[in-house]
């Protein structure tokens, strides 16, 4: 994600532009000295990236905006997994004969009605 330029000290960014040999780690391409880079996230902080050392690494301003703009994409698919995996989604198409289903097909063929589920977290 994009991170202001103001909040990293010139010491990181010059440290951090010599470590990666003055290459865009997006396009892998040089850095000239009078193209306009950022410090980038490679894994953004809101998908559980650190703010420091190994996660970050210059990038051109313009590779920068496109990845922040993918990975506003993946944000979003992250959070609809999230939810649907802690079930605060239900499927609008079950699958028939699925475990949402009043109906239940066995191995044989034959369908028959689904028990309602017994709560199992009692003692
Ligand atoms: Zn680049």
């Amino acid at each position: 994600m994009a991170q202001l330029f103001s909040t990293k000290s010139r010491k990181l960014r010059a440290e951090l532009f010599i470590k990666h040999n003055g290459q865009c780690h997006i396009c892998q391409g040089k850095i000239l000295g009078d193209e306009c880079w950022e410090i980038e996230h490679i894994i953004p902080i809101s998908l559980g990236g650190e703010d420091s050392g190994d996660n970050l690494a210059p990038a051109h301003q313009s590779c920068h905006r496109g990845k922040t703009k993918e990975d506003i994409g993946r944000l979003s698919k992250a959070k609809r997994q999230r939810a649907f995996h802690l079930g605060g989604r239900v499927s609008r198409t079950p699958l028939p004969f699925g475990k949402q289903s009043k109906l239940k097909r066995k191995l044989d063929g034959t369908i028959i009605q689904r028990e309602p589920r017994k709560r199992t977290d009692a003692p």
